[in-house]
């Protein structure tokens, strides 16, 4: 079977990589011809590392990577609790540039299967076969993969989520933001991770409704107007910030016939769990098996459906659980001193509930 792959995001590129090791012929399409920009990092979940010792990437990775198993809940300076982030074997969270993952995927591939520079703009199906046009030429194979994220072709399963994430990489030497933590503030929350050299990666996400502050005035100045002072220094020492509306899909969508949709183009998933990144290469890894097993392809994605409505729901209440204000945020807070919630169910999940 010949594979077309649009997008050489984390989803495609993982796709890509077990394509190649299955030895199915496949080619991957994307419309930039830089990897990826060395702004923003990563958070890379337990549950998704099977994925990359499959594809036998993982201690590459984790030379590249930090690693926590703990993550720390912060309200108001007070530390609330300290929740596992571990799977099984005891791995925890893996913190990256993103441009240092997506190189490792690359340099698994054969440059000859990769199509750089092409923006795709037209996929058409035929009875026997499948025609993708590009702004350059138009190919032909007999199943598309659309992983293009949130440009999928499949643009009406897109809503607004009135959040905006702000991620950034800071040389800010505090201990305190070099461990796994997530500090909970009104209308927002603020998560720190470690990343390798001494820096500090970052993601601020806004609640856009409620914090009155347009998205193209976000800055590493503006931003301090609406954080606290402690922070401060976090934010000063950051040379550029990656700033994003936050989507994410009305409904799961696997796509139909011979064009189909994994990653962020069938599921986006808000970031309030960070499982865009590991949903994207499970769904990649399950597709890979289920081509070469010969399986109907949609119907085998559909058993992904659970987990991911379980995830989707979840990021949902970690939303409003993390940007609660006074009084609330009160009752939340005792409940989390008193309460240490699990994640066994996520860290231990593979493809299926
Ligand atoms: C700044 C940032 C930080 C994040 N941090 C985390 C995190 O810590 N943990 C986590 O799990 N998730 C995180 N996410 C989400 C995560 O990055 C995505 O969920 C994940 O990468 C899966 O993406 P994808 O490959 O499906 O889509 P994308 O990453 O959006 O990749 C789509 C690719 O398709 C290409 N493309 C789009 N349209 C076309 C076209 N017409 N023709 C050709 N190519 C095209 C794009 O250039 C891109 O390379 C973050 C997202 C952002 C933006």
């Amino acid at each position: 079977m010949k594979v077309i792959i649009g997008g050489a995001g984390i989803t495609g590129l993982t796709l890509a990589c077990y394509l190649q090791q299955n030895n199915t012929e496949f080619k991957i399409v994307e419309q930039s011809n830089t990897v990826s920009n060395n702004r923003s990092a990563i958070q890379i979940s337990s549950n998704c590392h099977f994925v990359f010792e499959e594809l036998g990437v993982l201690n590459l990775i984790k030379s590249k990577a930090i690693q926590e198993p703990m993550l720390n809940v912060y309200s108001n300076n007070q530390l609330l609790n300290k929740l596992s982030v571990t799977n099984k074997k005891e791995e925890g969270t893996l913190f990256i540039r993103r441009r240092d993952l997506i190189s490792i995927l690359m340099s698994k591939l054969n440059d000859d299967n990769s199509i750089i520079n092409h923006k795709i703009k037209n996929v058409i199906e035929h009875k026997h076969d499948i025609e993708i046009i590009t702004d350059q030429v138009a190919m032909k194979g007999e199943l598309f993969v659309d992983c293009l994220g949130i440009n999928s072709l499949n643009e009406s399963n897109i809503v607004d989520t009135k959040s905006i994430g702000i991620w950034g990489i800071s040389n800010n030497t505090n201990e305190l933001y070099k461990k796994f933590n997530n500090f909970l503030l009104k209308d927002k929350h603020l998560v720190t991770y470690p990343l390798t050299n001494s820096q500090t990666a970052y993601t601020l996400i806004l609640n856009s409704h409620k914090i009155d502050i347009l998205e193209e005035d976000l800055s590493v100045k503006t931003i301090k107007n609406i954080m606290p002072k402690k922070y401060h220094e976090l934010i000063d020492e950051t040379e550029d910030l990656v700033v994003k509306r936050i989507y994410e899909s009305k409904r799961i969508e696997w796509g139909k016939g011979k064009v189909i949709s994994i990653g962020d183009a069938a599921h986006s998933i808000t970031p309030h769990l960070a499982q865009g990144a590991a949903q994207g290469a499970i769904d990649a890894s399950f597709l890979a098996k289920s081509i070469k097993e010969g399986k109907e392809l949609i119907l085998a994605l559909k058993q992904r459906d659970s987990l991911l409505k379980k995830i989707k729901l979840e990021s949902h209440l970690n939303k409003r659980r993390f940007q609660m204000g006074y009084p609330l945020s009160m009752l939340r807070n005792l409940f989390l001193r008193l309460y240490k919630p699990k994640y066994n169910w996520l860290f231990n999940s593979k493809y299926e509930s």
